[in-house]
């Protein structure tokens, strides 16, 4: 007999023990830190159970693009930290975008959604859903009347992030679910800049939640991947089967990556958020900042929402150095611990300057439309020591005074 405690039920517990214990499946060997099952197929015990496998009558595992044990690992601990009832982990979080996107729509449905989004995201639902029957409007996503001008009898589904990449706006979730519900249509939520641990999309009437792990959920630079969350209903009956035919899964290599990086999430994110907190005061006052955004501050313009859907302003600060596109390339140049990269979620804080990069492809007018001037860059608060990054910036902020730029 053992002398083990019970098992306990995970779902009581807090973020912290989930994402250390959640989803463990050990294998005959016991081993302590989670099994990689870097394996394609499963071999039977006989043919039997090969057909009543294939059947769906008998459980086990049947090939690696359906499911596999430590993908498997990686679902459970993530619906557990999102508290949905099921997860399908993907090879990135566009797999797992256009994957959630396209098993809930058909030709003739309509989309609603947020104009300010991931430049990807973007191409998914203005030219992609176009070209298969599937029109949409994009609205302002902080003006309820414009989700509601947008709706038709056939809006199947409505998408948005929140905050908003580059220029962290924050729109109401519980507002738009509740729009989408009245009309009989969903709400997704790409909820990478909030992190599962500072902001939960289901409690607030979400149907799905997508993430790139690529972001904070590795953590570290290292791997791609995304992941699917949701009700049981929506996930296995209508997600799984267009999943598991497309071939959007994950690499159980990189699901073994991301299980051990959920052991530190939490921490992790908690610690880059005090940094942003004290990066964003710093630069709240500086003479060459012309303006800075960051969703934990009181003068951000969504604050009492801000408060009420997240329990921390996030990871990400974004600020229009004086100057315009000169002063901030001479500004972000002479920086010498914060590295120049388009990747957000990192141990390492990452700059980068989005009218010539991510956002490069736009119009001018349409880069104005969603505020990304020439001046605007976005930090993305690694692990480093708070004073050691203030005092970075500090250094290349100076730049500018000898260049005469802020004058401009
Ligand atoms: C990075 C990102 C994506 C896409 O994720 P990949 O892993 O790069 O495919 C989608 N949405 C947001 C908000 C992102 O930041």
């Amino acid at each position: 007999m053992s002398s083990r405690g019970p098992k306990p039920d995970m779902t009581k517990l807090h973020p912290a023990t989930q994402l250390v214990h959640g989803g463990t499946q050990r294998s005959e060997f016991g081993e302590t830190s989670e099994a990689l099952f870097l394996t394609q197929g499963y071999a039977y015990p006989d043919m039997e159970t090969a057909e009543a496998r294939m059947k769906g009558d008998a459980p086990g595992y049947v090939y690696s693009r359906y499911s596999n044990p430590t993908v498997d690992m990686f679902q459970q601990r993530m619906a557990l930290l999102e508290g949905a009832e099921a997860a399908r982990a993907t090879s990135s979080g566009m797999a797992a975008v256009t994957t959630a996107l396209l098993a809930q729509l058909r030709a003739g449905d309509h989309v609603v959604a947020a104009r300010a989004m991931f430049g990807a995201c973007l191409y998914v639902v203005e030219d992609l859903l176009p070209r298969f029957g599937v029109p949409s409007t994009l609205v302002d996503g902080a003006d309820l009347s414009q989700w509601r001008a947008a709706m038709r009898p056939e809006t199947k589904l409505l998408f948005l992030e929140t905050p908003t990449n580059p220029c962290l706006e924050v729109y109401d979730i519980a507002a738009i679910a509740e729009i989408a519900h009245r009309k009989g249509a969903r709400l997704v939520i790409d909820n990478v800049f909030a992190t599962p641990i500072l902001q939960k999309p289901l409690e607030l009437g979400a149907d799905c939640v997508v993430y790139s792990a690529t972001k904070h959920i590795d953590g570290h630079g290292r791997c791609l991947g995304g992941i699917i969350l949701g009700g049981r209903e929506l996930i296995e009956n209508e997600i799984h089967n267009f999943y598991k035919q497309i071939g959007t899964c994950l690499s159980p290599f990189n699901a073994w990556v991301f299980l051990k990086s959920l052991d530190t999430l939490a921490l992790r994110v908690r610690q880059q958020v005090q940094n942003a907190e004290k990066i964003a005061e710093y630069l709240s006052s500086h003479r060459h900042i012309l303006k800075i955004r960051y969703p934990g501050r009181p003068d951000h313009p969504r604050a009492e929402l801000v408060k009420r859907q997240m329990s921390g302003g996030g990871t990400l600060v974004s600020f229009e150095v004086r100057g315009g596109k000169q002063a901030a390339f001479a500004f972000a140049n002479r920086l010498s611990i914060i590295t120049i990269a388009n990747n957000l979620g990192d141990a390492k804080s990452l700059i980068t300057h989005p009218a010539t990069t991510t956002h490069q492809r736009l119009t001018p007018e349409a880069r104005a439309a969603l505020g990304v001037t020439e001046g605007l860059v976005r930090l993305s608060v690694g692990l480093e020591d708070a004073g050691d990054l203030i005092a970075d910036l500090d250094a290349a902020l100076t730049v500018l005074d000898r260049q005469g730029l802020a004058a401009e």
